[in-house]
């Protein structure tokens, strides 16, 4: 993507308000920081602030730059542009550990000969804390854990997810200003992944120390975090609320990397506002809320709306609400909802969630059915899908989908 595409399309969707410096309780401040090696960017102009007492994720797809971002924080790498805050001061040049930050990395080294206390009052030990603070404070987080009966024991008589919360109070044991973690969970199995998400919250709000988690995994930042900031190929593409995220994707890439995303493309005939009025598939027009960098007039954009929130009618709904016409190209039951996957008269293939609400006769393939939504589940998203080259096979198919639609919406575009 060339610079000033970036500047232009990604830039103002960035929650303005989470600026370095610009809040008194932003604990770490990334300060326009960018980061190369030899001539590739790892990190483009990343510029936000993470505050005191939240639990800050970066989520992306592999290779995005996160654990650069991290390291960075923890002074395992030097920016190349920008700087590096902590409690207002810049410690760009500041090492690791003169920095009051610790990091939990997936392969935590715990000492097999010393017992679970001792792993965890080796820090403050070292750092000269008096013996009856020391005792009080590796107790207090052993107990947070919920490792307070198991002080005596060596890690090798703990399971992995035990270990895991050993390492966990071993790094909050100091009362870092923040706790970088990298992909911990990475190496447990599911089940216990799952488990220990809910542990790392909860023990993040009981603690109240920030926390600055990288992961690659959509759910784990969507159960945990309080603000998710989401990467592509070293850019910062939105910071916000799962919620926020979620409802209102700034750009295509975060709709359709995080949970499901019909992302079908339109053509923009009229700006008005906060609104665009836009040409679907199949000639509909409908209005669209825009949340992020405005589309040009004239050009094929995005609308993006999520599965649940699409209803399925036998017949064109009335009145001035959206309306696509579709034929049933396959039903899977998936408990209480059906997915639907319907095309649209261009080919252009619609997700739907159907319930029991929506009160429909048994559907069937080739049937035709009209969808519509309600005006505030979609978004008016600028560009396609065409910038994110690392997919799966499926993306990949959803992406060729969207670029043919793209041509018969408009055949005057390449
Ligand atoms: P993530 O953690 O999101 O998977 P990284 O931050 O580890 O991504 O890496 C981002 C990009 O920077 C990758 O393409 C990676 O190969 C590259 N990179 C990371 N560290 C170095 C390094 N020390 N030298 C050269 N390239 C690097
Ligand atoms: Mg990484």
């Amino acid at each position: 993507m060339a610079d000033e595409v970036v500047d232009e399309m990604t830039r103002p969707t960035i929650d303005g308000a989470a600026g370095a410096g610009s809040s008194a309780d932003v604990v770490i401040g990334i300060d326009r920081v960018t980061k190369r090696f030899d001539d590739f960017t790892a990190v483009r102009e990343a510029d936000f602030g993470i505050r005191r007492g939240e639990f800050f994720s970066m989520l992306g797809p592999s290779g995005c730059g996160k654990t650069t971002t991290l390291r960075m924080i923890a002074g395992f790498e030097q920016p190349s542009a920008g700087r590096i805050t902590l409690e207002g001061k810049d410690v760009s040049r500041v090492p690791p550990y003169k920095r009051n930050v610790n990091t939990v990395f997936q392969h935590y080294a715990l000492f097999p000969h010393m017992t679970v206390f001792d792993n965890v009052a080796f820090g403050p030990r070292s750092k000269r804390v008096s013996k009856s603070e020391v005792k009080g404070r590796a107790h207090e987080l052993l107990d947070i854990v919920r490792l307070g009966d198991f002080a005596d024991r060596k890690p090798g008589q703990l399971s992995g997810g035990q270990q895991q919360r050993v390492a966990l109070a071993r790094a909050l044991v100091n009362y870092p200003s923040a706790l970088l973690l990298d992909e911990p969970l990475g190496a447990l199995d599911l089940k216990l992944r799952q488990a220990m998400q809910l542990e790392l919250k909860r023990i993040q709000r009981e603690v109240g120390i920030t926390f600055v988690y990288v992961t690659h995994d959509q759910e784990e930042a969507l159960t945990m975090s309080d603000r998710i900031a989401v990467m592509s190929e070293g850019v910062v593409e939105q910071i916000g609320t799962p919620e926020e995220i979620y409802s209102s994707p700034a750009s295509v890439f975060v709709a359709g990397f995080i949970g499901v995303a019909n992302l079908m493309p339109a053509v923009v005939e009229r700006i008005d506002g906060a609104e665009a009025e836009v040409t679907l598939p199949g000639n509909s027009r409908v209005t669209v809320p825009i949340t992020s960098a405005t589309p040009k007039v004239g050009t094929t954009a995005t609308v993006m709306v999520r599965p649940e929130r699409i209803h399925v009618r036998m017949e064109p709904p009335p009145g001035d609400v959206p309306r696509v016409r579709t034929t049933v190209i396959d039903l899977t039951f998936q408990g209480a909802l059906v997915r639907a996957e319907l095309a649209c008269d261009d080919g252009t293939v619609v997700i739907a969630h159907v319930g029991p609400d929506d009160d429909l006769p048994m559907l069937r393939p080739n049937d035709v059915v009209w969808l519509t939504w309600e005006g505030d589940a979609a978004r008016l998203l600028p560009g396609l899908d065409t910038t994110h080259g690392k997919k799966t096979e499926l993306e990949e198919l959803e992406a060729t989908q969207l670029e043919r639609s793209l041509e018969r919406v408009n055949p005057s575009l390449q």
